[in-house]
């Protein structure tokens, strides 16, 4: 509780009826179902908003990185989207390296972890989630590490080829993956969460990173709703989780 961040803060207009909020479909190559339905999801949804809340990508070393074919149909994706949609972005700890370069290719907003959204009065906190879990201390060091300006500058500096290299080596490497990643059996700290909430005056919490979709009390009146991963690929998750003015709902993607 002593050091809740301060929340960015964004204002959904009085006349949008909906917000989707997403996060770690983890978009590579690799898993071209799940990029489908995403795609699917961002042309049909009828939401005035798609609010992504971290892991969009498996992997994002660089802006360098739109240029790849893969990754250049996930922005022309995004920016086809944007035309008629607001789409936020927060980084999750796969794409902090995203930087204003897709953001303005792909016509996305950045939305700051964490972000306070007041939509139709309710106040709700925005996070990835990897910030509050707070037990797995191997995983917060690394975090401290990498969201360091310098080393980001030092890192981006080295040539794309030789920061794939680096990642791939992380994810060969299952110690340092799991550093990487954070353990998947941390949940968010509790009291930290709660900390977060009272700071930013939200009864509500919305966050992904842990795999562990669901939707339970964190406190006396204080909800929160853990967001699905995607993956249609080896498996069978893709959910949406949608704000209206009649509260929140899950549902399957627009197709
Ligand atoms: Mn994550």
């Amino acid at each position: 509780m002593a050091g809740a961040p301060a929340a960015f803060d964004v204002v959904a207009p009085a006349h949008w009826r909906a917000i989707d909020f997403i996060s770690d479909l983890h978009l590579g190559a690799a898993l071209p179902r799940t990029f489908e339905a995403w795609a699917a999801h961002l042309r049909a949804t009828p939401a005035d908003a798609v609010f992504i809340l971290g892991d969009l990508f498996e992997l994002w070393v660089g802006d360098e990185m739109r240029e790849r074919e893969f990754e250049r149909r996930c922005v022309e994706v995004l920016a086809g989207a944007a035309q008629r949609l607001t789409i936020g972005f927060m980084a999750g700890n796969r794409d902090f390296l995203v930087g204003e370069d897709l953001l303005r290719n792909a016509g996305m907003i950045r939305l700051p972890d964490p972000t306070r959204l007041d939509a139709w009065g309710r106040i709700v906190l925005l996070s990835h989630g990897d910030a509050l879990c707070l037990a797995d201390h191997d995983y917060q060091a690394f975090r401290r590490q990498v969201r360091d300006p310098a080393w980001q500058g030092a890192f981006l500096a080295k040539p794309l080829a030789e920061r794939l290299a680096v990642a791939a080596e992380v994810r060969s490497a299952s110690a340092a993956r799991q550093r990487f990643d954070g353990d998947a059996a941390t949940d968010i700290d509790r009291d930290e969460a709660t900390g977060w909430l009272a700071a930013a005056g939200a009864a509500t919490l919305v966050h992904g990173h842990t795999h562990r979709p669901g939707d339970d009390a964190i406190g006396a009146g204080l909800q929160r709703h853990v967001l699905s991963d995607w993956d249609l690929d080896g498996g069978d998750r893709a959910d949406v989780l949608r704000l209206t003015r009649d509260g929140f709902e899950r549902i399957a993607p627009a197709s």
